[in-house]
């Protein structure tokens, strides 16, 4: 049987002999028939990271259900957010003989072994949402622009600051993802570029002095993590201080980022609870948004991930070079792994109507 990883190699890097070719009514690849032949209703593996977040549990479906309208069979497990056992997953996958591996890592630096086995099995990988570095075996990356999503949430503080009128001096502190998760230095050097200037004008303070990114991020984006941080910080920076904005990466953070708050009586009349941003738009949080409590959430539609990840396999697997938008940024230290990056947007309270209900994410009874 041919060798499907070094037809995708041939694909990947004969981009216009592809073109020519398909331009001739030809497949681009002789083998892509005999590919389909034997993936055609082959079971998928998709390995995800955990159930502790809604995100993921929305992401899981939205693959399962794509994949098996293509007529594909799924196997999805969760790692629970421990690497290892998502390492031992994924080794289960590729006994069982899965076809493809759409993978969202939880220790980025882990699969490169498990990677090296679903390569010498020809099974191509498609990195999910999050990138997989240090493994050439990985074939496409779907995912959103990570850069943008930081600078959302950076341009919504500054915005809701008052910074570009003059306004000032605030204080904010600073909340990054999983240092382990290749998004989370993404997402804090989008929002960092944004914030920076303002911070070197003295127009932004971070009182507790944690502005690198090694100071900031949260293990595994636990946000019991982040309440125990933000309580510390308060505690010794804010005795006699209060704080106007937090950076956060991600709903489940800006939960325990609250409660620390609340502890600290923050949202009682004398002390406004600060600007406080997050990701995912997960249920709690919209909830928490339109109560006034959270303020903005930046919202990735796990549907259409989903439809990029399937359509690339069924791609893949039928010898077709997926679509791609961005085959520049996304280094993993092995190679530049090509990517399809769909946008991020920003959602308040003024806005979460018009994108969440209207556009069918979730129901208006489902928010109130
Ligand atoms: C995802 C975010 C999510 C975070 C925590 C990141 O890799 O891109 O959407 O908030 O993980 O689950």
């Amino acid at each position: 049987m041919r060798n499907r990883r070094a037809a995708l190699a041939a694909i990947a890097g004969a981009a216009s002999l592809a073109l020519t070719l398909s331009a001739c009514g030809q497949d681009s690849e002789g083998g892509s028939n005999e590919d389909k032949g034997s993936a055609k209703g082959g079971t998928i593996g998709i390995a995800m990271p955990t159930k502790s977040s809604e995100r993921w549990i929305a992401d899981g479906k939205n693959v399962v259900k794509n994949l098996e309208a293509k007529g594909y069979k799924t196997k999805l497990v969760y790692g629970e957010d421990d690497p290892d056992q998502q390492v031992s997953q994924i080794e289960n996958l590729i006994t069982q003989g899965v076809k493809a591996l759409i993978v969202a890592a939880i220790d980025n630096k882990s699969l490169n072994n498990v990677l090296q086995q679903a390569a010498d099995a020809d099974i191509p990988v498609i990195a999910y949402d999050r990138l997989i570095l240090g493994s050439k075996n990985v074939d496409y990356y779907a995912s959103f622009d990570n850069t943008k999503v930081g600078e959302l949430q950076a341009n919504y503080i500054v915005d809701k600051l008052g910074l570009k009128d003059g306004k000032g001096p605030f204080n904010i502190e600073l909340f990054a993802g999983s240092n382990d998760d290749n998004n989370t230095k993404y997402f804090f050097n989008g929002a960092w570029s944004v914030l920076k200037p303002y911070v070197d004008s003295k127009k932004l303070v971070v009182q507790s002095g944690q502005t690198g990114l090694t100071q900031v991020t949260t293990l595994r984006w636990d946000g019991a993590t982040a309440q125990k941080r933000m309580d510390d910080i308060l505690t010794k920076s804010y005795q006699s201080k209060k704080v106007d904005a937090v950076l956060s990466p991600y709903d489940g953070i800006s939960i325990g980022i609250l409660s620390a708050l609340k502890s600290d009586d923050y949202g009682s009349k004398s002390k406004p609870l600060p600007v406080v941003t997050g990701q995912d738009a997960e249920l709690a949080s919209v909830k928490s948004i339109i109560a006034g409590e959270q303020t903005q959430t930046v919202y990735k539609d796990t549907r259409e991930l989903a439809k990029v990840a399937s359509t690339m396999v069924d791609d893949v697997l039928n010898g077709k070079k997926p679509q791609t938008n961005d085959t520049k940024t996304y280094d993993n230290g092995a190679k530049v792994v090509p990517a399809y990056l769909l946008q991020p947007v920003s959602v308040d309270k003024s806005n979460y109507k018009q994108i969440l209900v209207d556009g069918g994410y979730y129901t208006e009874s489902e928010l109130n």
